[in-house]
């Protein structure tokens, strides 16, 4: 293979891999976001458990005094039947102390459900607290990883990009350019390997004098159907897949 087409090779596999390495960092933030969001959804369960725990103990406040008013009532009306004057007086006396008799009783059945649901919502936060510290560990473990997995590819790619920058400045200005212009223009594969005869990048067979030429590397020969430079390299392995991916 000429110096001139194997630069172009190494050029294209530091683009691919560099490349590579920037839609995995374009990836991090959404990731980022994603353990977030994964916490704020698990918190907002503890949240809501735990605001109907508040609520539960001020319906019960609200309750007790209720009671206490109703008990009120209670008595003053057992107060009034003593000193009644009519049976208008008497009836009304009588009527508001079996009212008021069953509204406590009812108050009563309804605080003590309250105190059962207290009670079993705070077991519930309980068990609840030391997950949501645990969580937020996981989460800031998760993201630590990512700030660290951010920062190892970022190196990577500047020594990548040196490395380019090295090989780019020994290739000519005008194989370069041409180099650039198919690269936007094919998704970055410029160059295509021939593999038993055939275009690697668009599938098309070779013709045989080309694949001859090919074969010697000595010139930079494009493909009739992508238009791609196409090289050739005995007993490719890894290295073939780079140009296909
Ligand atoms: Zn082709």
């Amino acid at each position: 293979m000429s110096p001139e087409l194997s630069q172009l090779v190494e050029l294209q596999e530091l683009d691919l891999e560099i490349q590579r390495i920037a839609d995995k960092l374009a990836s991090i933030p959404a990731e980022r976001e994603q353990a977030e969001a994964t916490f704020s959804q698990y918190a907002a369960e503890f949240l809501a458990l735990k605001s109907q725990h508040e609520q539960s103990l001020e319906n019960r406040t609200r309750l007790e005094s209720e009671l206490v008013e109703t008990q009120a009532h209670h008595e003053k009306f057992k107060q009034d039947l003593m000193r009644v004057s009519n049976e208008r007086e008497y009836v009304t006396a009588l009527r508001e102390i079996d009212a008021t008799k069953k509204h406590a009783s009812a108050l009563e059945t309804e605080i003590l459900r309250r105190m059962e649901e207290a009670e079993e919502l705070a077991a519930q936060l309980k068990t609840f607290a030391p997950d949501i510290d645990a969580k937020r560990a996981e989460v800031d473990e998760a993201l630590a990883t990512l700030d660290q997995e951010r920062d190892r590819e970022e190196d990577l790619v500047r020594s990548l990009e040196g490395r380019r920058a090295g090989i780019a400045a020994a290739i000519s200005e005008t194989l370069l350019s041409m180099y650039e212009r198919v690269a936007k223009a094919r998704r970055g594969i410029v160059l295509s390997e021939v593999r038993d005869g055939i275009c690697s990048a668009c599938r098309m067979r070779v013709r045989p004098k080309i694949f001859s030429d090919v074969r010697k590397g000595d010139q930079l020969i494009t493909c009739d159907s992508c238009s791609r430079i196409l090289f050739y390299r005995p007993n490719t392995t890894q290295s073939a897949e780079a140009v296909t991916t």
